[in-house]
């Protein structure tokens, strides 16, 4: 049964949500009512302009990658828009609405996605979104401070380092 209400809803989850370079500002106001629309809280938002130290670190995983360097540069040469965004379930659920990385192919699989109808192609692709518990926690703290981060854990983790 598809009711709305479930007995055991998703937990609520913090997550990473940027606008890149090739869709802020321009396509911002478009992005920001697909997110309201599904229900996400914005509970931090800012334009920030990463330094390449900054990019390098938050794309740290892909060092290596034949793209990286294109990428932190990228993603380090104008002005982006970030924002924490909150809701049951919000990691998944941004990624969804966000589709597949590739703008092109998510055109095919996915057009109604932000990276199908705002993303351009396989590099410059609109938005980002966390992968995980992890690196939502880890990106949050790059982007808007390892203190902040820390004031959003979720309250069942809050319970489980104050019981340790
Ligand atoms: P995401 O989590 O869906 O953003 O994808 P990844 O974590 O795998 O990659 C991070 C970002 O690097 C992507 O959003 C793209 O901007 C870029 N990227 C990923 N794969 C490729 C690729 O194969 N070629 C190029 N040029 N860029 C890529
Ligand atoms: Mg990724």
């Amino acid at each position: 049964f598809g009711n709305a209400v479930s007995a055991h809803p998703d937990p609520i989850e913090f997550t990473l949500a940027l606008i890149k370079p090739d869709a802020y500002p321009a396509k911002k106001d478009d992005i920001l009512q697909r997110i309201r629309a599904e229900g996400f809280t914005i509970v931090k938002e800012s334009e920030v302009h990463f330094s390449a130290d900054v990019a390098k670190e938050f794309y740290k995983e892909h060092v290596g990658k034949p793209f990286y360097e294109t990428l932190v540069g990228w993603m380090s040469s104008a002005p982006i828009y970030a924002m924490v965004l909150s809701k049951g379930g919000a990691i998944k659920a941004w990624r969804a609405l966000a589709g597949p990385t590739n703008s092109e192919k998510a055109r095919e699989t996915s057009p109604t996605s932000i990276r199908a109808m705002y993303g351009k192609d396989g590099s410059e692709n609109a938005v980002h979104g966390s992968d995980s518990l992890e690196s939502a926690k880890r990106e949050i703290g790059v982007v808007f401070g390892h203190d902040f981060a820390a004031s959003i854990e979720p309250p069942v983790a809050a319970a489980s380092s104050a019981a340790s």
